[in-house]
C-alpha cells in the first residue's frame, strides 16, 4: 500500500513534479462542476456554446457568457489551489496544466499554469489579437446588450475560453504535451480524465516513465493505471501532502 508519504517522497526525489488539474480543484472554491449532477451542462444546452454560435450570433454567446460563466467577483482560491502554489514556491513543482478557466491557480500564486481551455480573465479581439480585461467587455455587454467591441479596431471580441468544437490553443497543447513527457511524477487532480486531449496527457507521462498519480473525489476511468489513486477531498489531501514535502525536504 503506498499512500500520501510515500507520494511526498517521490515528489522530493522528482527531476520534475506535473499537475493537471480539473473541474474538481474547483468546487471547493464554490465553482460548479460542469458535468456533475448539478453541473452547468444539465441547465444549459452545451450547443449554445459551439463555435458556429459565437460566429452566427455572437450578441446572445455574449449574454449567456455573462449570466452563466462569469466567476463571481469573491471567488477565491482554497487550500488546494494554495498548496500547489506552495508546492512551486519550494521548487518541487514544474508546472500546473489546468482544464480550468477560472485563474484560480494565478491568484493563489502559482506562476507557470498552462491554460488548456483558456481563461475567463481576458477577452481578446476576433480582428486584431488584442486583449483586454474581462470586466471592461462584460460591462460593454450590460450597458448595450450586445458583443462587446475592440478598442483598437472595433472588431468582435470574444471571451477567450475555448468553445465547443474548437481545436485547443496549439501552444499550451504543446507545453503540456512537453512537460508531460518530462515529468516523473504526474499528479492528475479533481479531474474525472473524461475530456480529450487532456486525458491523454498521464498516459503520455506513464508511457515516458513517469509515476502516475490520481487524487479525486471519485474513481476515474483510469485508475486502473495509476502507480496510486488517492480518493478523497483534494483541499485536504494536497495540503497535507505539501506539509510531508516539506518535512521531507528539510530532513
Ligand atoms: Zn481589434
Amino acid at each position: 500500500m503506498v499512500d500520501v508519504a510515500d507520494l511526498a517522497g517521490w515528489i522530493v526525489n522528482s527531476g520534475c513534479t506535473v499537475a493537471l488539474t480539473g473541474a474538481g480543484i474547483s468546487t471547493a472554491s464554490g465553482l460548479p462542476d460542469f458535468r456533475g449532477p448539478s453541473g452547468i451542462w444539465r441547465r444549459l444546452d452545451p450547443s449554445g456554446f459551439e463555435i458556429d454560435a459565437l460566429r452566427e450570433d455572437p450578441d446572445r454567446v455574449w449574454r449567456m457568457f455573462v449570466e452563466h460563466f462569469l466567476p463571481d467577483a469573491d471567488l477565491r482560491p482554497n487550500p488546494a489551489h494554495l498548496a500547489l502554489a506552495d508546492l512551486e514556491s519550494i521548487g518541487r513543482l514544474c508546472a500546473v496544466i489546468t482544464q480550468n478557466v477560472d485563474g484560480l491557480h494565478q491568484i493563489a500564486g502559482s506562476r507557470n499554469v498552462i491554460e488548456l481551455h483558456g481563461s475567463t480573465r481576458e477577452a481578446v479581439c476576433t480582428s486584431c489579437g488584442t486583449r483586454v480585461e474581462i470586466r471592461s467587455a462584460v460591462a460593454q455587454v450590460r450597458s448595450t446588450g450586445r458583443a462587446p467591441r475592440c478598442p483598437h479596431c472595433g472588431g468582435l471580441l470574444r471571451p477567450d475560453v475555448i468553445f465547443f468544437g474548437e481545436p485547443l490553443p496549439r501552444e499550451a497543447l504543446s507545453a503540456a504535451i512537453g512537460y508531460a513527457a518530462r515529468s516523473d511524477v504526474f499528479m492528475a487532480i479533481g479531474t474525472s480524465l473524461t475530456v480529450a486531449p487532456a486525458n491523454s496527457l498521464p498516459m503520455r507521462a506513464k508511457l515516458n516513465g513517469a509515476k502516475l498519480v490520481i487524487i479525486n473525489g471519485e474513481p476515474t476511468e483510469m485508475d486502473g493505471e495509476a502507480d496510486l489513486v488517492i480518493n478523497g477531498k483534494v483541499e485536504e489531501v494536497l495540503p497535507s501532502l505539501v506539509q510531508e514535502v516539506r518535512r521531507l525536504a528539510e530532513e
